[in-house]
């Protein structure tokens, strides 16, 4: 019977190794546990840090957004027409003896002085000389330019402006008026064509003017407005030169959309290629008419893009916006709240 000690001290000295094995296993992930608290707990400790870390870098579009009148410096425009900003803007009146500015609310009857008066030029030379009522002015930028709340990629520079299609009536406009009147669009039931009843030689003419200013580097109309010009009559009298510039984009059916060239002394200001002097009423034409008969069906959803920063634009808009009684302050957490609120509705 004395075997059986003996056996079973025998038996535990073999399961020793076992049990230091399985002690160490449970130490081991003891450890390994206690650090992952450990890690987690590291986070935690130093809360207050991530926080401040997270400090949201306010997007441009929300400062731009926000500034109510111009910056006080020679006027200049800044940068690209998608990616810029404007110093010493000038307002187009919201009233002229051939204009009517339109959704006064969005504050975005602001331009470099050159496109001001080129919009107030062809409104009256449209006017005397085409028989055009006159111009319904839409969007040109914000008091500084920049990034805007709603809408439009461009128009940041003071050098695009859109103008409805739709003739101004023969009568001031209320400011209600001005803000519901709704634009009318050119296309007819087709995608790719004009409206036969709505679409006349008249707004041919009215872009062919637009076109005939040298300054005038482009013209954006819908693809279909694009082959109703191409075959217009006003585009069979003599030079069609001018055709190069009206080109064919997504959209621009209720109104078409004028950009002019870096103004002289802009020297900051980022020019786009040439046209050419291809009236363009051929390949690209039909390419283009192709894509709005069967649009490209859009793709998944890709990341978020972030919204462009200030520090993403030219260093030079940091004092456009700074400068003047109607700077945005540069804290940024009283801003956000009013021009959000206040963000004009995009169309
Ligand atoms: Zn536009």
């Amino acid at each position: 019977m004395r075997i059986l000690p003996a056996l079973a001290a025998l038996a535990s000295l073999l399961a020793l190794p076992v049990v230091l094995a399985a002690q160490d296993a449970e130490l081991n992930a003891t450890a390994a546990r206690e650090l992952a608290e450990a890690d987690a707990a590291k986070p935690a400790a130093t809360k207050p840090k991530p926080a401040k870390k997270v400090t949201k870098v306010i997007p441009a579009r929300v400062l731009f957004g926000s500034a109510k009148t111009p910056s006080p410096l020679a006027a200049r425009s800044i940068g690209f027409y998608a990616k810029g900003c404007l110093a010493g803007a000038v307002a187009l009146p919201i009233d002229g003896p051939a204009w009517q500015a339109m959704r006064l609310s969005r504050n975005r009857n602001w331009g470099h002085p050159d496109l001001v008066a080129l919009v107030e030029k062809l409104a009256v030379e449209a006017k005397t000389s085409d028989g055009w009522p006159g111009l319904l002015v839409g969007d040109i930028s914000q008091p500084r330019g920049g990034p805007m709340l709603t809408g439009h990629a461009s128009h940041q520079v003071g050098l695009d402006a859109d103008i409805w299609f739709t003739p101004m009536p023969n009568r001031r406009l209320t400011e209600k008026e001005r803000e519901e009147l709704s634009a009318t669009s050119m296309l007819g039931t087709e995608p790719a064509s004009v409206n036969a009843e709505i679409w006349t030689e008249a707004h041919a003419r009215l872009l062919k003017r637009a076109a005939s200013y040298k300054q005038v580097e482009r013209i954006l109309v819908h693809p279909a407005i694009k082959k109703a010009v191409c075959a217009s009559a006003t585009a069979k009298e003599g030079d069609r030169g001018w055709l190069s510039k009206v080109r064919p984009y997504w959209g621009h059916h209720y109104h078409f959309h004028v950009r002019i060239a870096c103004p002289k002394g802009s020297s900051n200001c980022e020019a786009q290629p040439s046209v050419g002097s291809e009236d363009g009423c051929g390949a690209e034409l039909t390419r283009w008419l192709a894509l709005v008969k069967t649009p490209p069906k859009p793709g998944p959803p890709g990341p978020e893009r972030a919204p462009i920063a200030l520090s993403q634009l030219p260093a030079d808009c940091r004092a456009v916006l700074a400068t003047g009684s109607d700077a945005p302050a540069p804290a940024p957490a009283k801003q956000a709240k009013p021009a959000d609120k206040k963000a004009p509705v995009a169309k």
